[in-house]
């Protein structure tokens, strides 16, 4: 067997000549260039767009925010014909054709929201050779009608977005995936590209072997997001903490929330709401409808947070994404991943947090022991869970674990912006707390027929004479009243990673507590026990600590204050595009766009087509508008003007309280 490394096969390159290279680029940077406005590909995007441009296959591993898009669609641009895009995310096949419309890229899409003269159109432009790029679903594309239509047109790539949808065991998976190895044997000359931002070596395998792409050449950029703030929360009272977290860090900014059911996804919605925090919920059990407006005001909107499960997010491209929050563990590192890189895909700070408890693990742990599947399904499952927890106790910088799980190389002096880096965590010798908690365990198992919880076996140790402590005589145990120095959370926390840890295990529909294998020589004696130690009052008091102060508007983020107005002004104008034409903001602009030009200010329709950002086709749509936004703040001065212009007086903006979403 080959294995899967991270390069191998480099079919597909051997029939370019090297003369050829160099037209090839610079036809792929002239694109970039005039299309989207970028000066420079990112990381590997030079190398895959070159290579997909020259025939070859690639398969493309890239965190979000990576810059995937432009991976194929540039040969689209660059290559003859149509590039076909297949992608899950019908619900988001619109504004994706929006977005790129809006570039001058001429795109479509097929799926069951048009109506029959809507798809007609498309397909004879498809057949006329009229677009750069078309969308479909690979439902619809295993269909013989659009294989026919297919084979009649010219085709320039075959791009297979969100590609882990092909692994059988992931956390997405879409059975319609695998009929796209088909793709290969009917278009044998037509490269292929698949890209997802979710693979650890073993997913990353199944993919090649699945879509049958045995000679493509892969690509695996840094999946390190240093934008995004890793923080974990021993879980308290997780609503008011996250209020407190939204309040002191992320007041007015859009976000994500994560909780495991629907049940709890409403009730939490609702909490923030009535708390005034603008919240929707989204979850598989509302209708269609709801969903998609939900989705469809995340999209729009600029602060509005969204409470979901696991079904709302793929794809979700917004990239002002302030803060991913979970209230619940997730079931894996890949899928917690997956969910919190929806953050910051603009490089602004944003912050992953995450409250988590005994509760979470004894809960997880009981699912997978009472869940359906076989054994090995079920070891599957419990392996992920572990990697999870390891990653919620370590004591160790978390980006580092994170990264380390999928297989690359982390920062040994850590990374300076995880809850870990920024407040090590201390550690303690919990050896005698987990001989006292383990032997009370053992004495409760000589009850025979009796099932105690977590609660029943801290509230021996803390010596609380209870109604069900009183009423099992568990106050006659010579374990009673042994834990009295350590509080409550502390046994908590002691429970919680003794299970992280192997040390205890779970057992029946009760989620009773029992020893393992392992516990046995820590009773022994024969090993010790290192904990984190418990903060406190960790939520508020982390975040006050780290972050508390800084008014979080990361889009103003160190954007020098005299440039504050001009970036105002420019995200009010760009809300009233936005609003006039029904589409998010971002598809005007990005705010990092918005800041360049607050930054340079330019003067003339020439300055302001060199700003990132700013393509063609937008140049020769808003160009005159932003000049004149500009103008009519200085009076047509340059920026040294506005340092001298009076900070105060009526024309002044209100710049010591930047809250741009007012101006929304
Ligand atoms: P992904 O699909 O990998 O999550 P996107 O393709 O949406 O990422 O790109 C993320 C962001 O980075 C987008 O806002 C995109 O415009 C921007 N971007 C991508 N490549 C470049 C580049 N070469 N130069 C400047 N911005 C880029
Ligand atoms: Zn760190």
């Amino acid at each position: 067997m080959g294995g899967t490394g991270v390069i191998e096969g480099m079919a597909g390159t051997a029939d370019t000549g090297v003369t050829e290279t160099g037209a090839t680029d610079s036809a792929a940077l002239a694109a970039l260039h005039r299309v989207f406005g970028f000066d420079a590909f990112r990381g590997e995007q030079a190398a895959i767009v070159e290579h997909v441009i020259a025939g070859g296959d690639a398969v493309v591993l890239m965190p979000t925010g990576g810059g995937k898009s432009l991976c194929y669609q540039i040969p689209a641009l660059v290559r003859p014909g149509t590039g076909i895009v297949v992608s899950p995310l019908i619900a988001l096949m619109q504004d994706q054709v929006d977005a790129l419309r809006a570039l001058g890229v001429r795109a479509g899409f097929m799926n069951s929201t048009q109506d029959f003269d809507e798809r007609r159109m498309t397909e004879a432009e498809f057949l006329a050779g009229e677009l750069d790029l078309l969308y479909l679903a690979p439902e619809r594309l295993r269909l013989d009608s659009t294989l026919d239509l297919l084979s009649r047109g010219k085709i320039s790539v075959f791009a297979i977005d969100e590609a882990h949808c092909v692994a059988q065991w992931g956390h997405d998976f879409r059975p319609d995936y695998l009929s796209l190895s088909l793709l290969g044997e009917r278009w044998p000359d037509v490269p292929r590209i698949a890209l997802t931002a979710t693979a650890t070596r073993a997913t990353h395998k199944e993919i090649t072997e699945r879509l049958g792409m045995p000679s493509a050449r892969h690509f695996e950029a840094s999946f390190d997001r240093p934008n995004i703030q890793y923080r974990i929360v021993p879980k308290t009272e997780p609503k008011k903490q996250l209020l407190a977290f939204l309040r002191e860090e992320h007041a007015g900014d859009a976000g994500i929330v994560y909780c495991l059911s629907r049940n709890s996804v409403e009730k939490t919605a609702e909490f923030l709401s009535r708390n005034g925090v603008e919240a929707v919920p989204y979850h598989a059990g509302l209708d269609a409808g709801t969903r998609a407006a939900h989705q469809s005001r995340f999209l729009r909107e600029e602060g509005l947070v969204v409470v979901a499960t696991i079904a709302f997010g793929m794809g979700i491209d917004k990239p002002d994404v302030r803060f991913v929050a979970h209230l619940d563990l997730p079931k894996s590192v890949e899928g917690y991943y997956q969910e919190t890189g929806r953050a910051g895909r603009d490089r602004l700070p944003s912050t992953a947090w995450m409250t988590y408890g005994l509760n979470d693990v004894i809960q997880q742990r009981k699912l997978i022991q009472s869940g359906e599947g076989d054994e090995a399904f079920r070891r599957r499952a419990q392996g992920h869970l572990d990697s999870m927890l390891a990653l919620c106790e370590t004591a160790r910088c978390r980006r580092g674990q994170l990264l380390a799980y999928f297989g690359q190389e982390p920062d040994p002096a850590g990374c300076g912006n995880c809850d870990t880096c920024l407040v090590p965590p201390e550690t303690w010798d919990g050896t005698v707390a987990a001989q006292k908690m383990l032997s009370t365990v053992v004495r409760l198992k000589r009850e025979r027929g009796q099932k105690f919880g977590a609660g029943q076996i801290i509230d021996i140790l803390l010596g609380k004479r209870t109604a069900k402590v009183i009423q099992f005589d568990h106050d006659q145990l010579s374990v009673f009243g042994i834990g009295e120095e350590l509080g409550e959370g502390e046994w908590r926390g002691v429970a919680r990673q003794l299970l992280a840890q192997g040390l205890l295990a779970v057992e029946g529909e009760y989620g009773t507590l029992v020893l393992t294998e392992a516990s046995g020589a820590v009773l022994r004696r024969e090993q010790e026990v290192p904990l984190r130690k418990e903060p406190e009052r960790p939520a508020a008091a982390k975040g006050t600590g780290t972050r508390g102060e800084r008014k979080a508007k990361a889009a103003a983020a160190e954007l020098p204050e005299e440039l504050l107005p001009a970036f105002e002004a420019l995200r009010a104008w760009r809300a009233e595009q936005a609003r006039e034409q029904g589409v998010p903001a971002y598809v005007i602009f990005h705010d990092a766009t918005l800041r360049e030009i607050a930054t340079v200010w330019p003067t003339s329709v020439g300055q302001l087509g060199g700003i990132s950002g700013v393509g063609e086709k937008k140049l020769a749509t808003y160009g005159e508008g932003v000049l004149a936004v500009l103008a009519g703040l200085s009076g047509g001065a340059a920026p040294e003007a506005q340092d001298t212009a009076p900070a105060s007086g009526e024309d002044a903006w209100p710049t010591d309280e930047p809250e741009p979403d007012d101006w929304i």
